[in-house]
Order: structure tokens, then C-alpha cells, then sequence
């Protein structure tokens, strides 16, 4: 098997994963402060990722490598595990099975794992929570299992949606439910999604990007009651500012940031 060898991590080399998918490359690993790119034929790379070296390695049984390197992911209340982990949670945890390698939200990325966090913070009980950019369906269900009435996840890729409802079929979830769509930008998304959203949300939360948010934080201040808990996140640490300003043009106050590495989360009200 033909490995290219890339100095860096997912986080740190975020921009050339791109590059390396574009040459040809039939999957990507992290492991040990490298990138791995797997490829069937030796390929032109470009210069960004001209760094990494090519070598040739045996066969191995990449799915039980991969199993056996995957860890249970502990977050606040709520520990993520793969359906083969259920074992391994502790008790007085709440277990959230997700089926790894499907979308992404397998609560191994920092953002999706601070949102997690934040939503346990809050009291969820009884309330009905918006998850826009669901992926695995991971945040929707997590605010299920920590007591909301009614969890809608939301992704503008129609892939992700029959995977979001097998995760919820693995967890026996009641009150969540996943539908391709998104918020109010033209062109994209179903044509009723004011009929899909239903009336404001008792609690937003969203794991996409800060130039995103900006974007969309109206349309956030539009699905939120009244003093709703927004909870935002996918935030590369040097986009913060324009994350904040949006939220404080939209009128959002108690603005807070917590940071995991590079990436940050922010919660405010409206
Ligand atoms: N919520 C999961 C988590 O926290 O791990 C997945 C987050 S993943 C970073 C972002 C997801 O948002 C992807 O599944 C992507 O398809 C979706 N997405 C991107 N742009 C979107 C948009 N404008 N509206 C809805 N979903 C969007």
C-alpha cells in the first residue's frame, strides 16, 4: 500500500486536506503528529503539501486498527461512544452512540465536543432545540438525551440525514427528528423550510463556520424565543471578532467564549 507521510495534524493543515483528496487520495489519517494520505498510485502533489515523504507498508486490517485506536469521547454530562464502546461508559453518564465515520460529529473534534459541553450546561428539560448543520445528528441527540422535548436537526446535505436517523434508531432517542434544510439563504435549502422550522426554538445550536454565522445570525435571532441560549460554534479562534460583532448587530447579549485549541465557542442570549 502506497502512504505519503504529511508533517501536522487535521487541525493544523486544515487547508491541504483538500489538496490531497484532489491528487487522488483514498483516505486520510491522523495519527502520531502526522498526516497519513493513502493513495493507489504515486501522484503530482502541489506545493503546499510538497513536504511529506512517499513509502510503501504491508497490509493491515484497517478496520480493526481503526476500532481499536478510537476512544469513548466525555463531554460534560454525555460520554460518545461508538456502538461497540456502550461497555465503556460510566455510570452516572449519559451514553451517545454514534456510528463513527459516516458524517461528521463523532464528538473526536473539539467543536462539536465544547457544544456538548454547553448544551449540558443548560436546563434542556421539556424545551424544543434547533440544531442547524446536524452531520451525524450528534448535537440534536445529545439535547434529546439531556431532557428536551422535541430536537430538530437540520443539514443542508441530503446525506447526512438518513445517517442522523440511524444514529437515532442505534440511541432510541424520543422527540428527535432530521431534515435536510437550512435558514432563509436564497437558493439554498427547501422552499418551506418557515413550514419545516415551525415556531421559534427555545435553543439554537450550530456547529458551521464564523464566516457562516455572520451570515446567518438573523435568521438565528428569527428562530430563537425571546431570551433563547445560542450556542455557536466551528469558530477558528482568529475569526472570534467577527463572530462577536455579528451577535452584538443582531442585538444578542451575554456573549461568552470558551476555547478548546484553536477553535472557540460562543454563547449569548437574545
Ligand atoms: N453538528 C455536528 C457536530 O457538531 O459535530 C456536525 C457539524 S459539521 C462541522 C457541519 C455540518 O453543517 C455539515 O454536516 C454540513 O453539511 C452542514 N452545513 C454546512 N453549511 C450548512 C448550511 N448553510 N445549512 C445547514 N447545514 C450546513
Amino acid at each position: 500500500m502506497l502512504v505519503y507521510t504529511l508533517p501536522g495534524t487535521f487541525e493544523t493543515r486544515e487547508a491541504h486536506l483538500d489538496l490531497l483528496w484532489d491528487a487522488g487520495a483514498t483516505g486520510l489519517e491522523e495519527r502520531g503528529g502526522a498526516i497519513r494520505a493513502y493513495f493507489d498510485e504515486r501522484a503530482e502533489l502541489p506545493q503546499a503539501v510538497a513536504d511529506g515523504e512517499w513509502h510503501e507498508e504491508a497490509e493491515q486490517d484497517w478496520q480493526a486498527e481503526f476500532k481499536k485506536n478510537l476512544r469513548p469521547v466525555r463531554a460534560g454530562r454525555v460520554t460518545i461512544v461508538a456502538p461497540w464502546q456502550r461497555g465503556e461508559v460510566e455510570a452516572g453518564q449519559l451514553a451517545l452512540v454514534i456510528e463513527p465515520g459516516m458524517a461528521f460529529g463523532t464528538g473526536h473534534h473539539a467543536t462539536t465536543r465544547m457544544a456538548v459541553e454547553a448544551l449540558g450546561d443548560l436546563d434542556l428539560t421539556g424545551r424544543r432545540v434547533l440544531d442547524v448543520g446536524t452531520g451525524s445528528g450528534v448535537l440534536a441527540m445529545a439535547a434529546a438525551l439531556l431532557g428536551a422535548g422535541e430536537a430538530l436537526g437540520v443539514d443542508i446535505d441530503p446525506l447526512t440525514i438518513p445517517i442522523a436517523r440511524a444514529n437515532a434508531e442505534l440511541n432510541g432517542v424520543a422527540g428527535v427528528r432530521f431534515e435536510e434544510g437550512t435558514l432563509g439563504l436564497d437558493g439554498l435549502g427547501p422552499d418551506d423550510d418557515r413550514e419545516l422550522f415551525g415556531p421559534p426554538h427555545d435553543v439554537l445550536v450550530a456547529n458551521l463556520y464564523a464566516e457562516l454565522h455572520d451570515l446567518l445570525v438573523g435568521e438565528y435571532a428569527a428562530q430563537l424565543v425571546p431570551g433563547g441560549p445560542l450556542i455557536l460554534t466551528g469558530i477558528l479562534t482568529s475569526k472570534l471578532g467577527l463572530v462577536r460583532s455579528a451577535l452584538a448587530r443582531e442585538g444578542f447579549t451575554a456573549i461568552e467564549v470558551r476555547e478548546d485549541g484553536e477553535w472557540a465557542l460562543v454563547t449569548a442570549r437574545n
